[in-house]
């Protein structure tokens, strides 16, 4: 289903793949590590765009476009961690076939590690990271073994 050519033009246009708009000024280098450009996986052509006025309220953004590939649940959710605002369009042939925004939830289980090293999460168990939602722009994440507010969310991303 096509709602629409995209008329951007700071970035040139993809044929397929994903577009990550209205990302938190400054965060696009950190939804890179999520989409795991630091690991030299990535065989697709990534457009970034860094301090791109937003229509949104008169502020900037980034945006990231990365072509011949779709974004897993997974990946979605962890970039909702640090960029909350972000919308994804899935692009096929030009046109936005799919287009949703992040949901940050307010219960986070496995996206992120506890940054206290005694944590018991840190602690070999069969424990599953977890994490309540306290604030959401910029999100602030309280674990809820420890209660350690974990501040560097995009250095503890698992
Ligand atoms: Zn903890």
């Amino acid at each position: 289903m096509a709602d629409g050519k995209i008329v951007e033009t700071k970035i040139p246009p993809i044929r397929n793949g994903t577009v990550i708009d209205h990302i938190s000024n400054g965060q696009s280098l950190n939804v890179l590590k999520i989409l795991g450009v630091n690991e030299n996986n990535i065989d697709s052509v990534i457009s970034i765009g860094m301090h791109v006025p937003s229509s949104k309220c008169n502020s900037w953004k980034d945006v990231i476009k990365v072509e011949d590939r779709e974004l897993d649940p997974q990946t979605v959710d962890k970039i909702a961690l640090i960029a909350p605002e972000a919308t994804i369009s899935i692009i096929r042939d030009y046109y936005i076939a799919e287009k949703f925004n992040v949901r940050l939830e307010d219960h986070i289980v496995g996206l992120a590690k506890c940054s206290n090293p005694n944590c018991i999460t840190n602690k070999g168990e069969p424990i599953d990271p977890e994490f309540i939602v306290e604030e959401r722009c910029p999100p602030k994440l309280r674990c809820v073994y420890c209660d350690r507010i974990l501040t560097n969310i995009s250095d503890n991303l698992l």
